[in-house]
């Protein structure tokens, strides 16, 4: 028999998406209601007319272990837009490198240590401590939740080497928050989360990145999806309140008053825009507490149109150094398979971006382009094209120590309603991945609900 329930998705995010995606696929009416006038949340591609060109508001990597995300991709047919590469490079000023292995015997070369001048017996120290993390990882430690990430490799003996070829960028690249503030539980809780999946998949999880701009990865399928199946999205549709009467969802009320009729509701809207919608639901004050406590972390992206290239090595290259945030630049002609006649296009990314959050884009632009130049040899004397700078002051919550157990689950006390999102409590950080895996167990929880006939109006 159909179901005449009405599923309604609130926020055209990841989570939204696929949420919706899922729902569609298995027979549901579905509509998606979103704020903005597109579609795709913090991820989307943002487009430059003058140079005919897409890139995106932020570079954005995938881990091989991001199942959902693959489930997402190869539910709206584009799972062929990612690659592998094996392997990425740390850089330092004057253009020094090392090769970081990304698959098999490479990776766990650099995982045992990356920095080309650490001495056999840092070497044999970063040994020591990387099998003493992982160990921790699966077996944590009681007081790991009171610990920064900085406090924790200390404790372990992480050699400086180590951690400044890999270890501080990816406790940053994984809680975007620098390690002096990042919580070690939160790093460690992904890395256990890595270990699980490596020994399930038989294959250490590695870093991979889109080929394509973030529009036709995640929304342009989306929306194929929508139109076979008849899902109603509807777009600058601001939720404001989401009905619920005798414990059962009833409707969303929109801000210029409209009363959309539901019968179930995924709210998968982030931390930052859920106050006021679950008035209604017994523990709203404990969500909303939740989620200001989990507040928000700065990234700034950088999109440099260059008039040549600058002599990247790989794909992805991350530069070591600096007053303590490490940018990484990505080399859109090797990803992209950009072939471009007269400018070249570098992204780059700066987590935890506390102090570049507030500068005028002119002053981000020539700091990233005297970054280039002190680590490119090449780009030394490269003139800017065109320069486009994202600043997201949200970018993801925050997992900096305190937030350990804030993240609240994707069932609520009515089985109708069910929330989504990166931001609930999922086996990831803030990451795309976590937004897909909310989505899987939102959908999971209402695909679940007994037969329509049995539910009270
Ligand atoms: C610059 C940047 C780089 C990143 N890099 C990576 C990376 O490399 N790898 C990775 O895995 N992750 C990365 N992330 C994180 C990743 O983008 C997010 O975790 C993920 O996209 C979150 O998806 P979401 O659906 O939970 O939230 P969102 O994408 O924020 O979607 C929520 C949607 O809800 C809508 N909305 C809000 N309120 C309402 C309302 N009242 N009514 C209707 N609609 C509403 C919003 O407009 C939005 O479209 C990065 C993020 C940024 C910003």
């Amino acid at each position: 028999m159909n179901d005449p329930r009405r599923y309604v998705v609130i926020g055209g995010g990841l989570a939204g998406l696929a949420s919706a995606v899922w729902l569609a696929e298995a027979g549901k009416q579905v509509t998606l209601l979103e704020r903005r006038g597109r579609l795709g949340g913090r991820t989307h591609a943002v487009e430059v007319p003058s140079l005919h060109d897409l890139p995106d508001n932020g570079q954005h990597v995938i881990a091989t272990g991001y199942d959902n995300l693959f489930r997402y991709l190869t539910s709206v047919g584009t799972r062929q837009h990612v690659q592998f590469p094996d392997r990425g490079i740390l850089r330092w000023p004057g253009g020094r490198t090392a090769v970081m292995g990304t698959k098999g015997l490479p990776a766990l070369r650099s995982l045992l240590g990356a920095h080309p001048d650490m001495s056999p017996v840092d070497r044999a120290r970063a040994a020591v401590a990387t099998v003493r993390l992982g160990w921790q990882c699966l077996n944590q430690p009681a007081d790991l939740a009171e610990l920064t990430t900085d406090q924790w490799f200390t404790r372990l003996g992480m050699p400086a080497k180590a951690r400044e070829a890999l270890w501080d960028w990816l406790a940053l690249g994984i809680a975007a928050e620098p390690v002096s503030q990042g919580s070690a539980k939160a790093f460690a809780d992904v890395l256990a989360t890595g270990i699980r999946l490596g020994i399930r998949h038989r294959e250490a999880v590695s870093i991979g990145y889109p080929t394509t701009d973030l529009d036709t990865l995640f929304v342009s399928g989306a929306e194929r999806v929508f139109e076979r199946h008849g899902v109603q999205v509807r777009h600058r549709a601001v939720a404001r309140h989401i009905h619920i009467e005798n414990g059962v969802v009833t409707g969303v009320t929109l801000v210029d008053g409209e009363v959309v009729p539901a019968d179930a509701v995924v709210c998968a809207v982030p931390n930052s825009s859920i106050a006021g919608l679950l008035d209604d639901l017994p523990e709203h004050d404990e969500i909303y507490a939740a989620a200001d406590k989990l507040g928000f972390t700065p990234i700034v992206s950088t999109n440099l149109y260059l008039d040549r290239p600058i002599g990247t090595k790989a794909a992805m290259e991350a530069l070591i150094g600096g007053g303590g945030v490490i940018d990484e630049v990505f080399d859109r002609q090797r990803m992209h398979g950009r072939n471009p006649l007269d400018n070249w296009l570098y992204c780059l990314t700066t987590s935890g971006a506390y102090e570049q959050i507030h500068k005028p884009h002119h002053e981000v632009v020539d700091e990233q382009m005297a970054l280039l130049r002190r680590y490119y040899p090449q780009a030394r004397d490269a003139e800017v094209v065109h320069a486009q700078v994202v600043p997201m002051p949200r970018a993801t919550f925050s997992q900096v120590v305190g937030t350990e157990g804030l993240r609240p689950p994707q069932q609520t006390s009515v089985p109708t309603l069910v929330l989504a999102g990166d931001w609930t409590s999922t086996d990831w950080s803030a990451t795309m991945e976590s937004a897909a895996q909310s989505a899987a167990r939102a959908v999971e929880l209402l695909l679940g609900l007994p037969a329509p006939q049995s539910i009270s109006n």
